[in-house]
């Protein structure tokens, strides 16, 4: 089996179906990992359609904010502006259906978490070598896929020590060693590659890929900006940062 392990889509739909479209033929099934709403112009139109597709999901700090279940002063002004906007479009049902997601999820020999699977709902950043390593105790599975950051990256722990990649392509596993993967950002990365990111899970051969997708960022900026949207949002798309 293969899944599309997709994070941080952040309403943006012509980044998530270019995603779709690539994961079509090299993917049995979706996973999501949270933040699917807020910062781009379609969260309804994002929510519905990994609402349908995805077999798992999990709810990111946006989710939480747009259902009033995280305070809005936590979040920065852009966020901020973006959650306010985000709640006054979608209805209740939406509202609901994002209120009731998991934090984190197991599913097969992996552990889903937006953040990090220590504290799932305090909602910190995997960034450092040694921000990965601490988190390997607070999870049962030998995968973590994680998003949040919008950087992808990869630590694992074994018998012939710890090991981090902050700037993987691919990651074949070794029997022995666990493994937390950051799949970045489908809808706005992080990382000065503007490409839409995902990870591309194959079970039986114990490999992830992270694969980039081009996709019409014009069509996403132009949206944000037409939905009065702060401007740096659509800007951020087209630096990748
Ligand atoms: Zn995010």
């Amino acid at each position: 089996m293969k899944y599309a392990i997709l994070s941080d889509v952040h309403a943006n739909l012509e980044a998530l179906r270019a995603v779709l479209d690539d994961a079509e033929s090299r993917a049995d099934g979706v996973l999501c990992l949270g933040d699917t709403v807020g910062y781009g112009a379609d969260p309804e139109a994002c929510v519905e359609l990994l609402a349908s597709r995805a077999r798992g999901i999990v709810a990111g700090n946006h989710e939480w904010g747009v259902a009033d279940r995280l305070d809005l002063a936590w979040f920065n002004r852009w966020a901020r502006a973006a959650a306010e906007w985000t709640r006054e479009r979608l209805d209740d049902d939406h509202r609901d259906w994002l209120a009731a997601l998991p934090l984190s999820l197991e599913f097969g020999d992996a552990t889903l978490v937006h953040a990090s699977p220590s504290r799932p709902d305090e909602w910190d950043y995997l960034v450092t070598a040694e921000d990965g390593w601490g988190a390997f105790a607070d999870f049962p599975t030998r995968w973590c896929f994680v998003g949040h950051s919008h950087v992808p990256g990869v630590w694992s722990l074994g018998s012939s020590g710890p090991d981090h990649d902050p700037r993987p392509e691919t990651v074949l596993s070794e029997p022995g060693r666990r493994y937390i993967v950051n799949v970045g950002s489908v809808g706005q990365p992080r990382d000065r590659d503007p490409r839409a990111a995902y990870g591309l899970w194959d079970v039986e051969a114990g490999r992830v890929d992270i694969r980039r997708i081009v996709y019409d960022i014009d069509e996403a900026r132009r949206k944000i900006e037409a939905a009065g949207l702060p401007r740096f949002l659509a800007d951020r798309l087209a630096a990748g940062a």
